[in-house]
Order: structure tokens, then sequence, then C-alpha cells
């Protein structure tokens, strides 16, 4: 399917969102833009915006397959997909395996500890507040999700973490923790966003290599080899970079 884009809706750090002449439909396109520290530093990686779009897509498809509902539709592209028009609602959710991260910095847990169970935590979107964390009562405060939707979002972040973890262990990558964002569409609650090594944390599973953003965040180098290695790894070596990325 290539719908044809009609317009920009939104652009946002990583990403631009186009209309479609579909009103139930829009593109996402994946920029190369990286940031990190609300903003405060910022690079182009040529050939990210190329590897988000298939590793989100591959996990999307993984995750539909399990009967979690996601917004992603199709390829549409190199670096766009087709996905389902949300009505989003402003919060990340946040699940993690592994103390890493702001729950370090926060909490004073050793890094690399395993959290058993997992640890949920939610944020509310809003970057002039720089994306606080928040609880249920705040949200409900903030008249962003109902408490219904709350237990929905967190049960299916639970279930995104059940799918992907052994997934992605049989591909020899460790997860250590990701964030989700969820919409409303239909009367459901939806995956949406994407899901890649910007807003996941990847790890070799048996060197513990970093194979995701914390490689840009902490000046490590070798960033897009890193996301093409995931790439490569959900989907194989067809995944090597394109003309249009070189
Ligand atoms: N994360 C994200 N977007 C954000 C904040 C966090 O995608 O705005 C992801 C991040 O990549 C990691 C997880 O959420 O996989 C937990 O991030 P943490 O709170 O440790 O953030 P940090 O302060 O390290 O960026």
């Amino acid at each position: 399917m290539e719908p044809k884009a009609a317009g920009m809706l939104y652009e946002g750090k990583a990403k631009i969102v186009y209309a479609t002449d579909d009103p139930d439909l829009v593109l996402v396109f994946f920029k190369d833009d990286a940031t990190a520290f609300d903003g405060k530093k910022r690079a182009e990686i040529p050939d990210k915006g190329r590897c988000n779009n298939l590793i989100s897509a591959c996990l999307f498809e993984v995750l539909e397959q399990a009967g979690v509902p996601t917004h992603f539709v199709d390829v549409a592209g190199p670096r766009q997909m087709v996905v389902r028009r949300l009505e989003m609602i402003p919060l990340e959710v946040v699940v993690r395996n592994v103390a890493a991260g702001s729950l370090v910095r926060r909490l004073g847990l050793e890094e690399g500890r395993e959290l058993d169970p997992p640890v949920i935590e939610l944020y509310y979107k809003n970057d002039a507040l720089g994306d606080p964390m928040v609880n249920r009562h705040h949200v409900r405060a903030l008249g962003a999700a109902e408490p219904g939707e709350i237990d929905e979002m967190e049960r299916l972040a639970l279930r995104v973490n059940q799918v992907l973890r052994p997934f992605l262990a049989e591909r020899g990558l460790k997860l250590v923790d990701f964030k989700l964002e969820f919409g409303r569409a239909g009367g459901r609650i939806v995956l949406g966003d994407e899901i890649s090594p910007d807003t996941c944390r990847f790890r070799d599973i048996e060197t513990g290599e970093i194979l995701d953003k914390d490689r840009f965040r902490r000046d490590l180098g070798g960033v897009i080899d890193a996301y093409r290695e995931v790439l490569r790894r959900l989907v194989g070596d067809e995944a090597l970079p394109g003309d249009d990325a070189r």
C-alpha cells in the first residue's frame, strides 16, 4: 500500500507524521536525527531512520501475531510505515527488566541488577516540563487517561515484555528496558509510536555489548553499526543498507 502523503500533521524529534488520503491512516517517516537529554544533545546519524523503521515494523508484526493491538499497517518504503491513526495518550510507559539509566540515578540501585517482577513507570509527555514521572493519581488529575485505560496500558506493556523478551533472546539480544506510547482507536487502547534502539535498551546477551541509543548518549561511537546489528539479527543479512542509505 502506498497512500499519497497529503500533508504534514506533526514533526517530532525523530519522526514526521503525514496525513494520507484515508482519514484513518497516517504515514510515519523516520528521520536520521538523534536527540538525548531533553534535546540538549543532537546529531544526525545517517541510516538510523531506515533501521528504526524496519526494526519497529518487525517488532510490531511479532506483537500483532501475539494478539497485542498495534497501529502498524504496512511498511511503505525504507524509512516510512503506514499506521492506523490514533488519538494519542500523552504518557510514556516504561518497562524495566534490569536496572539502568534514570532508575539507577534516582533510586541508587546497582546498574545491571535484574528486576523481577519488571518495574513499570509512567511519564507525562510534556517537553516544557521535561517529561516528569507521574503516578496514576497524577494521570487522573491531568485528565490524560481513565483508570481503566491505565490498567489496560500496563497490562499491554507487560504483555509486550512477555512477547519480546524471548523473541529477542533467541536473536542474542537482552531487553533491558523500553518505552511505549499508546493511543485510542475504535474504543480500544492500541500500541503506537515505535519500538527501536532509540526507545529500548538492547544488550548482546553473551557479551553485554550496548546495541542501542546509550552508544549515542554516552559517546561510545559505533551508533549506526549497533542499530544495523539489531536490524540484522531481527531480519537477516537482507537488512544491510541499500543504495539510498549510503
Ligand atoms: N526512553 C525513551 N524516551 C524517553 C525516555 C526514555 O524512549 O523520553 C526509553 C529509554 O531509551 C530506555 C527506557 O525508556 O530504554 C528507560 O529510560 P530511562 O528512564 O532510563 O532514561 P534515560 O534517562 O537513561 O534516558
